[in-house]
């Protein structure tokens, strides 16, 4: 059968386990046989006991467990030819050409690197003898297919990421129980919620909350968003409300780009309302814990057909990510997402708000 490995790279979510199951399944399923690599792409440049055969059991009571079972990691040395020389020779010496990678832009593009680089790096390794010319010509096309893990729903091409959907879930829990204690004491609460440089996670948990302010980053707030934001606040409590809601991601911006923090908001309430106003940063909370229905469904889903992906590619076939459009599992060019997903990110340097939220799309 095939060589087929699955790994998990940079940040984790809540999810991948699922994905990970779905894949050692669904290729073990069509006769693959099927590698773990753990701590992402260290554990592919280290190899030794971090790339180990998987089998069906091995995937077992793992679907609804948060984080990555599997391991993740930044790794420095996979950015580096060196790194991925070893990689190369690793994954060769074990038979591996098929690539499930789960992780967020920055692995995918360090996996279509790799794609693109591989055949130069076989060269390499044949000329130092690290491999012989029975390998070089056997395992001369490396496919690769991506999957998108974050909780931040920041990438172009999928309506979700894997994970967003449990830190929806973690949020609104956060947020309900913060609010039987605002109400209590007539306070005034700023949460801090995590996104990076997308909006998604703040926007949605404000609308399902009803909050009484939101911040993001894709729509910096006019220059007199301190007025605006006590008018409102003002006028929720003269019309009886015994509490307000500001949520703020983390990655709130002014127009002129400089960062607005909970900590700004505060001072803004207390100095024109005099209000008791506290903060909460959710933290990594909203990274743990057990993935939802959706999203071990979605990485079920994505899982399976990556493997599928990778059993009808062709060394001419584009690498792909596995993206969800509408209710449906879909393929699209790898490279395409992720430098759309770099525009958005240039956009937003650029001040280009419009252009940014039309860029992102749908999600
Ligand atoms: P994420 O995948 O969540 O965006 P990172 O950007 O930190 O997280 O990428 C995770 C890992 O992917 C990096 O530590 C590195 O090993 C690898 N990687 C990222 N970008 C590249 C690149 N341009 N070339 C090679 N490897 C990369």
């Amino acid at each position: 059968g095939k060589g087929l490995a699955v790994f998990t790279s940079g940040g984790d979510s809540q999810g991948m386990n699922a994905a990970v199951r779905a894949v050692v399944r669904m290729a073990i399923y069509l006769g693959c046989k099927v590698f773990f690599i753990k701590e992402g792409y260290q554990g592919m440049v280290d190899g030794g006991d971090n790339i180990e055969e998987a089998n069906w059991s091995s995937v077992s009571s793992i679907i609804h467990k948060g984080g990555t079972v599997i391991g993740s990691a930044r790794c420095m040395d996979f950015k580096e030819r060196t790194g991925r020389l070893s990689a190369a020779c690793n994954l060769v010496k074990r038979g591996i050409t098929n690539l499930v990678v789960i992780g967020g832009d920055g692995s995918l593009t360090g996996a279509n690197l790799f794609r693109q680089e591989w055949s130069s790096l076989l060269d390499e390794l044949l000329t130092t003898s690290r491999i012989n010319k029975t390998e070089r010509e056997k395992y001369a096309h490396l496919n690769i297919v991506g999957m998108v893990g974050s909780i931040d729903n920041d990438f172009c091409g999928t309506d979700m990421t894997i994970g967003t959907d449990s830190a929806l879930h973690r949020i609104m829990d956060a947020i309900d129980a913060i609010v039987s204690t605002a109400y209590s004491h007539q306070r005034t609460f700023i949460m801090e919620v995590m996104g990076r440089h997308c909006g998604y996670l703040a926007l949605v948990t404000a609308l399902a909350s009803e909050a009484d302010f939101v911040f993001i980053p894709e729509w910096p707030p006019q220059q007199d968003w301190a007025t605006k934001m006590c008018k409102k606040l003002l006028q929720e409590r003269t019309a009886g409300q015994r509490l307000n809601i500001i949520i703020v991601s983390e990655g709130a911006i002014d127009r002129n780009g400089q960062p607005i923090t909970a900590e700004m908001v505060k001072q803004v309430v207390v100095d024109n309302l005099k209000q008791d106003t506290r903060i909460t940063v959710l933290g990594h909370v909203q990274r743990g814990g057990a993935p939802s229905a959706f999203d071990r469904v979605l990485g079920c889903r994505m899982g399976a057909e990556a493997v599928m992906a990778l059993m009808e590619a062709t060394p001419e076939t584009e690498a792909c990510v596995v993206s969800l459009d509408g209710n449906q599992a879909v393929r699209l060019p790898l490279m395409e997402c992720v430098e759309k997903t770099k525009a958005v990110a240039k956009a937003m340097a650029d001040k280009q708000w419009e252009l940014a939220v039309q860029l992102r799309g749908r999600s």
